[in-house]
């Protein structure tokens, strides 16, 4: 999109949320926001949680990084970013649920998997996808032979693993988990088809988030049972 259509998308925007009669910023101003959903999303321009999400103003607290990742738990002097975010969801937000949200075609994930060509590359990058090392090796020993496609699909999957155990180093998160205050979900989203993938603890795959979607049969009964189900 040329940079100038901004002004426009601008424009639009401010007669859609400022100058329609529901005007959603004037209850978030007074009240103040209360999302209840905190979004861990890859920066990747494809996978805008918002959107994909059917969200509006409020709804979701997002934060956004290469590759969607969590890292440990650290309480040490350097810059936390990414924990910072979660802090904030958790402790000041209250937030009820986290969604790890990754994607296919992810850059961030290519990086991992080429860590040497990478490192030649960027300078900030491989250092920061290292956090997921441990999933990169798994998956290269136990599919050392597929094809770089099913590799990098299960190593972006894996990935989304990592960050949900991370997020329990974090101990305000594992004791609400506990508490059953906060529910952890892992998602993954398939730009080539456009289903979201949820992780499911009980048969350690991801499954399909909604049985089925518009213009496929059997919606409205499989409707019922697309919940907000939580991975753990
Ligand atoms: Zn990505």
């Amino acid at each position: 999109m040329p940079f100038r259509k901004f002004v426009q998308g601008y424009k639009d925007f401010y007669k859609n949320y400022f100058q329609s009669d529901s005007n959603v910023y004037d209850e978030l101003v007074r009240r103040g926001q209360s999302p209840e959903t905190l979004v861990i999303a890859c920066s990747d321009s494809r996978a805008d949680p918002a959107l994909i999400t059917g969200s509006q103003p409020g709804d979701l607290f997002v934060v956004r990084n290469v590759a969607a990742i969590v890292p440990p738990y650290r309480h040490d002097t350097t810059h936390h970013g990414t924990s910072a975010a979660i802090e904030f969801a958790v402790k000041a937000l209250k937030v009820k649920h986290i969604v790890v949200l990754g994607h296919s075609m992810c850059g961030g994930i290519m990086a991992l998997a080429n860590r040497e060509m990478a490192s030649q590359e960027y300078e900030f990058i491989t250092q920061w996808m290292d956090i997921a090392a441990p999933a990169r090796d798994a998956v290269e020993a136990e599919l050392g032979d597929a094809s770089p496609p099913i590799k990098q699909r299960a190593l972006e999957q894996a990935v989304i693993l990592v960050s949900l155990n991370n997020l329990m180093t974090f101990p305000w998160i594992a004791s609400k988990v506990r508490a059953g205050e906060l529910q952890i979900h892992g998602w993954y989203f398939d730009l080539k088809s456009g289903q979201i993938f949820r992780y499911k603890e009980k048969t350690q795959s991801f499954e399909k988030l909604a049985a089925t979607l518009i213009g496929q049969s059997g919606e409205s009964a499989a409707a019922k049972q697309d919940d907000g189900e939580c991975c753990c």
